[in-house]
């Protein structure tokens, strides 16, 4: 639809026209740096930074209600820069003014309701929010949407001359950052992504190098390229495309700005499960919902649940003995959240302790369940990678642990494509899992091709198929 085509009173507002005043906020000693520059911590403590709009009171202004209804509104119209993420432009990003905003069709992935079967076996009813659907295939896309956009916002306000972007990736941050940066200018931005080698999935390692980016495999774990991407940044002109960069938590915040409006903004009663690896996205989750509730546009807060495996399970750790200590990780096929020592650690436990209380817990997981409850999940109909079986398995296990109730209105996260990660399926089949994983197959649920000659008689056969009586 056009602008024109609303009434006169809901154009004024359809249209962001708020004036933020951004700042970066230490969550350490509370100091505040403009947002003119790229900062991912605090100059005087070293703590992390969070974005902050001082004027984030005027939008109290308008009722939640009203909000519900811009948002809602302002999907139908056909303006390229608010159909993504930035739809939520006033709570996302604001800095950034229209035409620099960089969409490349990220957001507004569905929410599906589980088969009836796999209800059944989980306990209970729920839904999964497919983030794989993304345009890199994982939520890292909705950060990127926003680091970027700031990034382009910034190169064109500023003149600067080159911009590096760089990132340490578990495969999905590398796979978004190349993609969002190939799409600005290649004469001013260059990308560049840090691998620990072996420890990405050829799939991902196809994306940044199919997006032109230069690709730099190190030895060691993810935790080892974070140290040299945060060395990098810390002393040459590079910008860092991390979940550090608070910039990227802002973008990542629209997964539950999505999640209200698809639920008619009812999340009062509702559990929201997700996977916890360098601890970005369940910060990004949890800011979000409280921005909704402090706007009034939803009545409370819901239930957040993170997920770990065993093999990576510092939060849970923390959670369950009120100490945070950073833990050595193993092999596990939720690869993309296997990290012993999460950088937003910090965030979660200020957002647990000042909002969250008692809407918040972590349960963990096993290899066996992560990779089991993916694959049964998908052989209900469904399209989950390794974190998403990963939540699945954390749903069953709160239902078991009575954390969830069997009439709690579910939503887990999916956070890439099953497309991914299935050189693990493939593991699982062939059983050619490397004992580090812990993963027994159960061979009644590997599957494999069969050949049979071209020949439709030969098929049938095979099929057992009866010949049809009547001609
Ligand atoms: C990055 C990632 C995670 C972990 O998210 P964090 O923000 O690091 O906690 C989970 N799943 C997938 C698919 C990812 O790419
Ligand atoms: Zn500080």
């Amino acid at each position: 639809m056009k602008i024109e085509d609303f009434d006169q009173e809901l154009q004024k507002v359809l249209l962001p026209h708020h004036k933020p005043e951004m700042i970066y906020e230490c969550i350490g000693c509370g100091n505040s740096y403009p947002l003119d520059r790229f900062l991912y911590t605090c100059p005087s403590c070293r703590s992390l930074l969070r974005l902050k709009d001082l004027a984030f009171d005027l939008l109290k202004d308008c009722p939640g209600v009203r909000w519900r209804e811009i948002f809602d509104k302002r999907r139908l119209l056909n303006i390229d820069p608010l159909k993504g993420i930035f739809l939520f432009h006033e709570l996302v990003l604001p800095v950034v003014p229209l035409e620099d905003i960089v969409y490349l069709g990220e957001g507004h992935t569905p929410i599906v309701n589980v088969n009836k079967g796999l209800a059944e076996l989980v306990g209970m009813d729920f839904s999964i929010k497919y983030d794989g659907l993304n345009p890199s295939a994982s939520f890292k896309d909705r950060g990127m949407a926003t680091a970027v956009s700031f990034i382009n916002h910034f190169a064109k306000s500023k003149g600067r001359e080159q911009i590096l972007g760089i990132c340490a990736s578990t495969g999905d941050t590398s796979a978004a950052a190349a993609l969002y940066l190939a799409y600005l200018d290649h004469e001013k931005v260059k990308s560049v992504v840090l691998l620990p080698q072996g420890k990405v999935t050829p799939q991902q390692l196809s994306q940044p190098l199919g997006s032109g980016a230069t690709v730099i495999e190190i030895p060691g774990v993810f935790d080892d390229c974070m140290k040299i991407v945060e060395e990098l940044a810390e002393t040459y002109d590079v910008v860092l495309l991390n979940s550090k960069n608070p910039v990227r938590i802002a973008g990542q915040k629209s997964y539950s700005y999505e999640i209200a409006q698809q639920l008619d903004y009812q999340t009062d009663d509702l559990v929201v499960i997700v996977p916890i690896g360098n601890a970005g996205n369940i910060t990004a989750v949890m800011e979000g919902f409280l921005d909704l509730y402090n706007l009034g546009i939803i009545a409370g807060l819901p239930y957040v649940i993170g997920v770990q495996s065993f093999h990576a399970d510092p939060v849970y750790r923390w959670h369950r003995d009120g100490v945070y200590k950073p833990v050595k990780v193993s092999p596990s096929v939720a690869q993309a959240a296997m990290i012993g020592d999460p950088v937003s650690f910090p965030k979660v436990n200020k957002l647990v302790t000042e909002h969250f209380r008692d809407k918040f817990s972590v349960v963990h997981v096993t290899e066996q369940d992560i990779i089991e409850w993916m694959l049964k999940t998908n052989r209900h109909g469904h399209v989950v990678c390794t974190q998403g079986g990963e939540t699945v398995a954390g749903l069953k296990e709160a239902v078991r642990s009575g954390i969830v109730g069997k009439h709690d209105r579910v939503v887990v996260d999916s956070t890439s494509h099953q497309l991914k990660f299935a050189g693990f399926q493939q593991k699982y089949f062939d059983n050619s899992f490397p004992d580090e994983y812990e993963i027994k197959p159960d061979r009644s649920m590997s599957n494999a091709p069969v050949q049979l000659p071209a020949s439709a008689g030969q098929i049938a056969k095979h099929l057992g198929l009866k010949e049809r009586k009547h001609p």
